[in-house]
């Protein structure tokens, strides 16, 4: 398509965009075909998620088996960057987690202590089957001093069960019941995550792909990226049609094939 052509780096969201289905895998094969075609006409690309149940580790695992070669270095998750924000702008400090396993042993790799009482310097806040009780002590650390940070504000998320609320939600809850703002949200759409992303590629230069209107289209717009919806995932053309403003996609398609 025209108006890609002298990109240089693509970002692709993974589920919705690449693969489909949380236990069996199913591929998007128009998304594979796309990404091989890019990577022989010399693009870069480069693999991007809000999900903090997996790790960069895992996400290659998952590329590898939908057909997709990677490097590591290609896949930036948000436990990996919230784990380096932390331990840049605050060191070894002590923090109350609401977040997976998966979301903690990336915090702990980067040396940051965890602690499960209100005594901390930090509530840091992602995705899990939170209790009422560690909300309370999350929202009792924040009203003593700890500083509160948002792995990314997702609102709601799929799952075998329907609907459910996301990071976004206990963050909003907790700014709420202490009355202070999260400091940062490190995951799509803030500018401090496709930052990172780019690297020292330009957003002139980078196109964002993705399913989802709300994470993928408004960071791409809001970042001055140029902005690829697929329907494969999340978004439907009905919610294409009704977008205005910075959640409306500078291109539409039905399936990636439409770009080969
Ligand atoms: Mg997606």
């Amino acid at each position: 398509m025209k108006r890609l052509e002298d990109k240089k780096l693509f970002l692709f969201d993974m589920e919705g965009v690449i693969y489909r289905g949380r236990g069996a895998l199913e591929p998007i094969e128009s998304a594979v075909e796309f990404i091989d075609y890019l990577k022989a006409a010399g693009k870069k690309v480069r693999f991007i998620g809000n999900a903090t149940i997996k790790n960069r580790e895992m996400m290659l695992e998952t590329l590898r088996k939908v057909g997709v070669e990677a490097d590591l270095e290609d896949i930036f998750m948000v436990g990996a960057l919230t784990a380096e924000y932390i331990s840049k702008n605050y060191g070894k400090c002590r923090c109350f987690v609401i977040g997976s396993d998966v979301f903690k042993s990336d915090l702990k790799k980067e040396g940051i202590l965890l602690t499960d009482t209100e005594d901390c310097d930090l509530v840091v806040v992602a995705y899990e089957k939170v209790s009422y009780d560690r909300l309370n002590t999350a929202a009792r650390a924040l009203l003593k001093g700890a500083e509160l940070i948002a792995a990314h504000m997702d609102r709601i998320a799929p799952s075998s069960n329907g609907i459910v609320m996301s990071s976004g939600c206990f963050v909003r809850a907790l700014e709420h019941a202490s009355d202070k703002k999260a400091k940062v949200s490190i995951g799509k759409p803030s500018s401090y995550f496709f930052k990172k992303v780019m690297g020292k590629f330009s957003p002139s230069e980078t196109v964002m792909v993705g399913d989802n209107i709300d994470a993928d289209i408004v960071g791409a717009n809001r970042n001055g990226l140029e902005s690829v919806l697929v329907l494969t995932g999340v978004s439907t053309m009905e919610d294409a049609k009704k977008a205005k403003g910075e959640r409306k996609p500078h291109v539409v398609v039905k399936t990636l094939k439409e770009l080969v």
